[in-house]
């Protein structure tokens, strides 16, 4: 199914959104993004890959960086001691 462009320009707004906004407020949380492959993305990497992440959301040129929605991690609740690492960079997200 293709995404309309509506649709593509809201994650695509998201994105930007969660690069000026890394954290979540109330509670200072993480922002993370995560890819259609179920890759998890954290907001540096979000920023430096940019021009990529947008080009794969807009014309779809296969390189991995298909961020497809995003996440805070307040929001996982895998029990104590749980790390998420972004799987690009390995920060993990959810400290
Ligand atoms: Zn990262």
């Amino acid at each position: 199914m293709k995404d309309s462009l509506k649709a593509k320009m809201a994650v695509v707004r998201q994105l930007k959104q969660a690069i000026r906004h890394p954290y979540a407020w109330p509670g200072g949380y993480d922002i993370f993004a995560y890819t259609e492959d179920g890759a998890i993305l954290c907001s540096n990497c979000l920023k430096e890959n940019y021009r990529l992440i947008v080009c794969e959301i807009y014309v779809g040129c296969s390189t991995g960086w298909k961020v497809c929605g995003f996440e805070c991690a307040g929001n996982i609740d895998c029990g104590d001691g749980y790390e998420q690492y972004c799987d690009h960079c390995r920060a993990i997200v959810n400290e």
